[in-house]
């Protein structure tokens, strides 16, 4: 069976991009496995530490790899890892993937975590590292104004970290803000997508990708992004899903939280189309 590394590869080949979803509880889960299915696509579950830590970093790897058993090509990425420590400690629970993200300190000391990070990875297995450059945020909330301290990557700075770093996959600051942006603003700037791939040699992935247009989508695809970040917009739909649920009165958790797990659902599934529109 194909592991994360072999289906990135696939998706290079075929020009599309792996929707990664990020959750926080089972119904999350059961949104993106069902709308994978359906669509027969691959998926990665996404948590970050806070959301790994109120489902459980184990119970998330245990989640997704009973979905493996079932021959679904579901997979797991430890998000946005502050800490060479528990970066180490979802590496050990199996996860798929790692992002350690030492995007706010400065290069040397961005470089010297990450290169940490991968050399521990490479002692445990296959969990891929992905190293993170050019600050993009920290919100998964609707902004009224892009935040301070957005900066784009610059491709250069992207092949000496790469180089450095050893990484597996690189996420590059190309116009894209985590959280979305009342204004839709920023644009994704395609031409440094396309520079940055050119230079580093491995697969991007683009974070903050909700509120992006479709068109700004494709086009990004086009220019090498493999892996693509949604979790505003599956939140957003969340939220107004278990609303709805909750006006019947039902007081049974699986009927109340069943809206909110279709809405979810409908969003993952616009998104995976879309990602694998070729
Ligand atoms: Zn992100």
């Amino acid at each position: 069976m194909k592991n994360l590394r072999d289906w990135i590869a696939w998706a290079e080949g075929k020009k599309v991009a792996i929707g990664h979803f990020n959750i926080s509880d089972s119904e999350g889960f059961k949104a993106v496995v069902e709308a994978s299915k359906n669509l027969g696509v691959p998926v990665i579950i996404g948590v970050s530490e806070g959301e790994r830590e109120f489902i459980g970093l184990e119970e998330a790897v245990a989640l997704v790899k009973t979905a493996r058993a079932n021959n679904l090509p579901i997979f797991i990425n430890a998000d946005h890892t502050y800490s060479v420590e528990k970066a180490k400690m979802a590496i050990d629970a199996g996860v798929d993937s790692i992002v350690i993200d030492a995007a706010s300190k400065p290069f040397e000391e961005n470089v010297k975590m990450t290169k940490e990070v991968v050399k521990y990875a490479k002692t445990k297995g296959p969990t891929l590292v992905e190293g993170e450059l050019g600050f993009i945020g920290q919100s998964s909330k609707v902004l009224d104004a892009i935040p301070k301290g957005v900066s784009k990557t610059d491709p250069k700075d992207a092949e000496e970290f790469v180089h450095q770093t050893g990484v597996d996959l690189f996420a590059p600051s190309v116009g894209n803000i985590h959280g979305m942006v009342k204004t839709g603003e920023p644009k994704l700037d395609i031409e440094k997508i396309r520079k940055i791939r050119e230079a580093v040699r491995v697969p991007l992935v683009l974070h903050g990708a909700s509120g992006n247009t479709d068109e700004e989508i494709l086009a990004a695809i086009d220019a090498g992004i493999r892996i693509i970040h949604i979790n505003t917009e599956l939140r957003l739909a969340y939220k107004e899903g278990v609303k709805e649920g909750l006006k019947s009165g039902e007081v049974a958790p699986y009927k109340f939280l069943a809206e909110g797990v279709e809405e979810m659902k409908k969003v993952v599934l616009n998104k995976l189309k879309l990602f694998n529109a070729k």
